[in-house]
């Protein structure tokens, strides 16, 4: 029966650590032609590590104390990384006060007596702090699969912090599996088209680069319109669009926000799940039909 082929999936499922919100959940899982995954954290490791510092003014130590001071504010990975390799290389600092994110752009606080920010190349240039020189050089360091964090003072350019996130081992294989189940696979990201670009071809996926955290959601809602649509994600920044996905899947080592808003979830944590999880709902479904 319906019921009893529902909950066989369930328990299958929960085995093999995939969370399934029930019913409804299963059968928009299998009608699933479009997954589309957030990078940061579910595409890559999520542990970005500083490759390169470019300074524009003053000296390295001092581009590092200061994106520091502003980074120890913030929770985002890019902050844990630049910190930490501040910290390894004995660069002292002073934490920055009143420290605000401006979702999608970056971090801003008071160091020293002034605001400093650091935050996506892109936001620097509205904020006129960009140079011809900088801009050149952050173009080829994107071009490597590079995450650019600018640091930068009202219209002054201090340095560009350059940060590398490796995919997950898993993750083109991930991808290969949802094409040979004819699924199209797409990664929506915040970060730059060149650095997108870069880490989508490795992957062999499609991408949409330079959305804010409404972008994605605007992006999810329009691609609903003619696919079936999965998002999978991690971050407190992507439970809006779980919530917009006909099946919004969080990563197990996600948030809680983003697991409660979720329909389902990947408790293994590993991205090369998503493709069980479509195998299953399709094969419940062929079960009762
Ligand atoms: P993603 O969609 O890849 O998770 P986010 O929306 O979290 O990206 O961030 C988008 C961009 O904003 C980052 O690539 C980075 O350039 C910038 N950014 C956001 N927060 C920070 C931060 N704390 N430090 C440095 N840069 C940041
Ligand atoms: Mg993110």
């Amino acid at each position: 029966s319906v019921p009893a082929s529902i909950a066989s999936a369930l328990s299958t499922g929960a085995r093999r650590g995939l969370l399934l919100k029930g019913g409804a959940v299963i059968e928009a899982a299998a009608r699933t032609d479009l997954v589309t995954f957030d990078k940061t954290g579910t595409l890559t490791v999520g542990r970005p590590a500083v490759t390169d510092v470019w300074v524009a003014d003053g000296d390295e130590a001092r581009v590092l104390a200061l994106a520091a001071g502003v980074e120890a504010g913030s929770s985002h990975p890019l902050a844990e990384a630049v910190l930490a390799h501040a910290e390894s290389l004995g660069v002292s600092y002073e934490a920055g006060r009143d420290a605000r994110a401006i979702p999608g752009r970056g971090v801003e606080a008071r160091v020293g007596g002034e605001t400093v920010f650091v935050g996506s190349p892109r936001h620097a240039e509205e904020e006129g702090a960009m140079t011809a020189l900088a801009r050149s050089r952050i173009e080829a360091l994107e071009a490597e699969g590079k995450t650019v964090a600018a640091v930068f003072r009202a219209g002054a350019l201090s340095g560009v912090i350059a940060l590398r996130d490796e995919p997950r081992e898993d993750a083109a294989t991930a991808m290969q599996e949802l094409k040979a189940l004819g699924v199209r696979t797409m990664m929506l990201t915040g970060d730059n088209a060149r650095t997108a670009e870069a880490i989508a071809g490795r992957l062999s996926m499609e991408y949409r680069a330079e959305l804010l955290p409404d972008d994605k959601v605007s992006a999810i809602r329009e691609l609903t319109g003619r696919n079936t649509v999965m998002m999978v994600g991690d971050g407190i920044n992507d439970a809006p669009a779980l919530a917009t996905a006909n099946v919004g899947v969080a990563m197990g080592s996600g948030t809680d926000v983003a697991l409660e808003s979720a329909d389902g979830a990947l408790l293994r944590n590993r991205v090369g799940d998503v493709a069980g999880m479509v195998r299953l709902a399709r094969a419940t479904m062929a079960n009762i039909h």
